[in-house]
């Protein structure tokens, strides 16, 4: 490139809003069908553990709900899947073979931390305290 033509790039650079989008100060639109974070709603699931079984990815392990939260009655081993999202790959096979349709999906995706994020608080979230 000709100086002068350089010059001119280098100047236009200098005034011209970045090309790329400046994420995560700048938030980018969602497909409304992305797959992002699941998890199951206790008062839908019965603790078969077929979601657990059926993950290709080892993400879920059936987990005792705490004795401080109401679990239905339809969930007599009060177990619940518990989802360790750093192994998930969104595959939402757990999501499909739930016999009960106890899932809940959203297209949340940053999901990066310095802690194990899992689906604890999400699920016991839609369950209630004992006395509450
Ligand atoms: S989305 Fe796929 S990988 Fe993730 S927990 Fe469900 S079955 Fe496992
Ligand atoms: S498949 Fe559905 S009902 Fe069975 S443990 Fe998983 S979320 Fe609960």
């Amino acid at each position: 490139m000709k100086r002068p033509k350089l010059l001119e790039q280098v100047l236009k650079s200098l005034v011209s809003k970045p090309a790329t989008v400046q994420f995560p100060r700048e938030k980018t639109e969602v497909e409304p069908d992305f797959r992002g974070l699941q998890y199951a709603d206790l008062t839908k699931c019965t603790g078969c553990s077929l979601c657990s079984i059926e993950c290709p990815a080892d993400a879920i392990k059936m987990t005792s709900i705490p004795q401080e939260y109401e679990a239905p009655k339809t969930n007599p081993r009060r177990l619940y899947p518990l989802i360790n999202y750093g192994k998930c790959v969104y595959c939402y096979r757990c999501v499909k073979v739930c016999p009960t349709n106890a899932y809940i999906v959203s297209n949340k995706f940053d999901l990066a931390g310095f802690t194990r994020l899992t689906s604890e608080q999400f699920s016991l979230s839609t369950l209630k305290k004992v006395g509450a």
